[in-house]
């Protein structure tokens, strides 16, 4: 058995990583892109792929390092769109742009511009080269691309960018809080981390010790400074894309989004699936998490608090519904649309008979004393959260996202029902406990009051 370091260095979580060859992060490393286009690419064509915010913040200089070195270049395309979100469509019309030759694209943006070159190079059999405009999110270095497709956000598989430049001038004057959005989507890798020490002590997802040794292994660090973000600090911006990379880097190599997410991603999924606006607008992904990180540890604290090692399992069992019930509830929880079917399929993959429900919730019986101090190790207080994400200028109450408190109450049993994943929720929706955890969150000295 190989040797797993107890920590991942950006280049060590690159060697282990088998789409993305390299990265390149610095102040003015923008001057760099065509030397790692033609290390990966050769002489091949380029054409840039921007959209009318990137374009000027990093296309413009992209394109005139690439003239620069003699590097051929096609004219870029921009999308011109004045919101632009990741959509098929989108995906298709430039598949279409791509199609008539062989240049590689360069994609200059976040989340959104490289999602969409990302799958449509790999339809057109394309490696391409990724220029990063904001610590948004942790997708860059991450196989898949987040597309919305016939109305629901989905991800596609296609592999990660042959190499990543990330200029950390350019990122440090990304606009408004996109930094602050990649903060809370690396913040919540914090409770992410404890639902999988859930998930490994069932024997449901055991722990990856080398992914989980890339995104925790430093992850305190690279938190430790949210003000940071907020006032552009080149040192703490710096720490923030490199937590961010080795997350999409250790999804990259484990080929799951597990060692990233967990029940705080749930949430924002399903308000992605309810097509939820705030102001006209869809809140930023980082945001939504963030609000499903404080929910999440919420949860994780009411359980700690909890003697589970004296738990009566037998009335578990006896009180745990059918699958059948669970379905009709899941249908008086979401509707009849298209949710319905998400969690009849995913649902109904963790399901457990009672006799797995028994010797899972045996288990948890026997661990939680050793198992409630690791977690407690793991996680971070909530008036700890509430501060750093303040500080980062992240929200920290549901209605600063549009979800109103009983909503986001409600939205602790959808959440529960629409992925195969076992994350905290199940643990409390198991031992007949996610009632009475939400009676007191939501209760007078919870976290979210509820008032009358
Ligand atoms: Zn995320």
């Amino acid at each position: 058995m190989t040797e797993i370091p107890e920590s991942f260095s950006l280049a060590e979580a690159l060697q282990a990583a088998d789409q993305t060859r390299c990265l390149e992060i610095g102040a003015g490393v923008i001057g760099a892109a065509p030397r790692v286009f033609r290390q990966q690419f050769g002489q091949r064509p380029a054409i840039i792929v921007a959209d009318l915010n990137t374009f000027p913040a990093a296309g413009q200089a992209v394109a005139e390092a690439f003239r620069a070195a003699g590097h051929p270049m096609l004219e870029p395309f921009l999308f011109r769109v004045p919101d632009l979100h990741a959509e098929h469509s989108h995906v298709e019309e430039l598949e279409s742009v791509l199609r008539p030759h062989s240049a590689i694209a360069v994609a200059v943006g976040s989340g959104t511009i490289n999602d969409m070159t990302k799958l449509a190079s790999h339809r057109l059999e394309r490696p391409y080269l990724c220029v990063a405009t904001a610590a948004s999110m942790d997708g860059y270095t991450a196989y898949g691309a987040s597309i919305t497709f016939e109305g629901s956000k989905q991800t596609f598989f296609c592999p990660a960018p042959a190499a990543v430049v990330a200029d950390l001038d350019v990122i440090r004057a990304a606009p408004g809080l996109m930094n602050s959005w990649g903060y809370a989507d690396l913040l919540a890798k914090v409770p992410a981390g404890a639902d999988w020490m859930l998930a490994d002590a069932l024997g449901l997802d055991p722990i990856d010790r080398r992914a989980w040794a890339m995104v925790q292994s430093r992850l305190r660090d690279f938190v430790a400074d949210p003000a940071g973000i907020r006032d552009r600090s080149p040192a703490t911006t710096s720490r923030l894309i490199e937590g961010l990379m080795l997350g999409g880097f250790a999804m990259q190599a484990s080929k799951s989004t597990r060692v990233a997410s967990g029940a705080e991603h749930l949430f924002s999924h399903l308000w992605d699936m309810q097509h939820h606006t705030h102001n006209g607008a869809a809140p930023s992904h980082g945001f939504k998490v963030g609000i499903g990180t404080l929910a999440s540890t919420a949860l994780h604290e009411r359980l700690l608090a909890s003697p589970l090692e004296q738990l009566d399992v037998e009335a578990c069992c006896a009180a745990w519904p059918s699958l059948d019930a669970w379905l009709a509830r899941a249908r008086e929880w979401l509707g009849a649309g298209n949710l319905l079917g998400v969690a009849t399929r995913e649902f109904s993959a963790k399901y457990p008979t009672a006799a797995q429900l028994r010797e899972q919730l045996l288990r948890i019986k026997a661990h939680w004393p050793d198992l409630r101090e690791r977690l407690r190790a793991q996680l971070l207080p909530l008036d700890a959260l509430r501060r750093m994400l303040r500080e980062a200028g992240a929200p920290v109450d549901p209605e600063e996202i549009g979800i109103d408190r009983r909503r986001l109450r409600q939205a602790f049993w959808q959440a529960s029902l629409i992925r195969n994943r076992f994350v905290v929720l199940d643990l409390a929706v198991r031992t007949g406990s996610l009632d009475a955890c939400m009676d007191h969150i939501f209760g007078p000295d919870g976290l979210w009051p509820i008032r009358e």
